[in-house]
């Protein structure tokens, strides 16, 4: 076990006055299905079985919580873990966990050593990392586990290919010192979730080349790692020995081209809620919301969903997001504004206190988050990360087969 703390041990004292805030006066509130959580790991891993798995739990794992998160996911099998910052890493260990955990998004000044000390593998996508790693490893008197990035055609953070025979030669020189193991070599996709894309045929043949330049220089990492996601659904020769889901992970498909969450074996594990805060009949002709773009056709009901932008609705979504109400899909009418939206229900019947689903898995024929992005012209990953901490978060266990992998 990797974590000391049970599934469902009692969360922070904070997050617990928030469940049982949320229990007292559900305004809205994002229910984290754990179970789904752990089925989309296990699905993942048997699509992935000869590499590990690292569950991406960066931005508080996409929304839903990154410590009972990452609990699900090792539970699941994930023998890593992933974070962009070190400081999401460094709140994973504070939290219990102690398996292998990686941070790769690094500015000058670190922290490399608090890292180090944490036994959170590192990443460098140039000198002045490794510099920094080196030093402080030293100071620590301890080895830094460092995984070198090369920018295999991303372009975005990496090691050019054409700088990379020099920093995986100054990687080699630290080892010898001892100050550094080099435990993974890896990149990251541009386009895997647009499946046939030349560029991933591309990148691979780079990735390929840097893997041979870093092992002529004497460098024999543990993990070779390029896949995200849609890689590890649709590209096996992509896996190498260790796949980074994020998105999957939370049940979400990475993009239409890459498939349907249910048919890729996938079940979404956050479900977004309201409670009607009013229900009020108005004439025909009434302007709502800021700027009144939305004009009630004739006399009508129109329901008050308190929820806006500061919960992390788009506002782009304006005139456009689809939500459940009264058994059907309403639209947003006008805009939404910081704190909450209004629907239209026509001639239908609601009452103040009655639910308003945003999204969820769509088993009770509520939309999903793919129907938000494509409402806000966006992404169902930025749908999901984007809901708020003024949000409350509810653990449940569903959609769990019971089998523990691992
Ligand atoms: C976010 C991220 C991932 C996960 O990507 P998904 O598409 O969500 O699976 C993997 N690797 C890196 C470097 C990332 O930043």
């Amino acid at each position: 076990m990797t974590y000391p703390l049970q599934p469902g041990a009692a969360p922070g004292a904070a997050q617990a006055d928030a469940q049982a805030d949320a229990q007292a006066t559900p305004r809205a509130r994002a229910e984290i299905d754990l179970g789904a959580v752990r089925a989309n790991v296990r699905a993942l891993r048997a699509r992935a079985p000869r590499a590990e798995l690292m569950a991406v739990v960066k931005s508080d794992a996409y929304g839903h919580g990154a410590v009972p998160c990452a609990r699900a996911a090792r539970e699941a099998g994930a023998t890593w873990l992933g974070t962009a910052t070190p400081e999401e890493a460094f709140a994973l260990r504070a939290a219990g966990d102690t398996g292998r955990l990686m941070s790769w998004l690094w500015t000058p000044g670190g922290p490399w050593r608090e890292a180090i000390e944490s036994d959170i593998d590192v990443s460098a996508s140039a000198h002045w990392a490794l510099d920094e790693i080196v030093a402080a490893a030293r100071a620590c008197g301890r080895t830094a586990r460092v995984h070198l990035k090369a920018d295999t055609g991303l372009g975005r953070n990496g090691c050019q290919p054409a700088d990379w025979p020099a920093l995986v030669a100054a990687a080699r020189a630290a080892e010898a010192e001892g100050a550094v193991k080099v435990t993974g070599i890896w990149s990251h996709f541009a386009c895997a979730d647009e499946p046939g894309h030349p560029s991933i045929a591309a990148q691979l043949e780079v990735f390929h080349e840097v893997l041979a330049v870093a092992g002529r220089a004497g460098l024999d990492p543990e993990v070779r790692h390029h896949a995200n996601s849609p890689a590890t659904l649709t590209l096996p020769e992509s896996h190498f020995d260790l796949v980074r889901t994020g998105v999957s992970v939370y049940g979400l498909s990475p993009s239409p081209e890459v498939g349907v969450a249910a048919e890729l074996g996938l079940r979404p594990a956050m479900t977004l809620s309201g409670s009607l805060a009013l229900v009020k009949r108005v004439p025909g002709g009434h302007g709502i919301s800021y700027g009144h773009h939305y004009r009630t056709p004739g006399e009508t009901t129109l329901a008050l969903v308190p929820l806006g932008y500061a919960d992390g609705v788009p506002r782009h979504a304006s005139g456009t997001g689809p939500v459940l109400v009264a058994g059907k899909w309403r639209t947003v009418a006008g805009r939404v504004a910081m704190d909450q939206f209004v629907v239209d229900l026509g001639g239908d019947a609601a009452e103040a206190g009655d639910e308003a689903l945003l999204f969820g898995p769509g088993d009770h024929g509520e939309p999903t988050a793919e129907d938000w992005a494509r409402a806000a012209g966006t992404i169902s990953y930025e749908i999901v990360t984007r809901v708020s901490a003024r949000v409350p978060r509810a653990y449940v266990n569903r959609s769990d087969s019971g089998s523990t992998g691992g």
